[in-house]
């Protein structure tokens, strides 16, 4: 696959996604997706993305509470 962003060819990797859908913020993890080594975009093969939007359709996950760093650039 090539990247949509910049055309560079993208690598199959493994790991931790963060996917937002409708507002919220949902963390994948063990998944495979492609990564852009250019400008790190990261997109998520067809069937896996369509799999996963039926987990959360069914609401087939754990809400977990995590930690996530929250910074504010206002005054940068
Ligand atoms: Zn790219």
């Amino acid at each position: 696959m090539k990247c949509a962003a910049c055309k560079h060819d993208m690598v199959k990797k493994g790991g931790e996604i963060d996917l937002r859908i409708g507002g919220k913020l949902y963390l994948v993890r063990n998944v495979f997706y492609e990564e852009c080594p250019s400008c790190g975009e990261k997109v998520l093969l067809p069937e896996i993305s369509e799999i996963l939007f039926k987990k959360i359709k069914n609401k087939e996950f754990v809400e977990q509470m995590i930690n996530v760093p929250v910074l504010d650039g206002t005054y940068c």
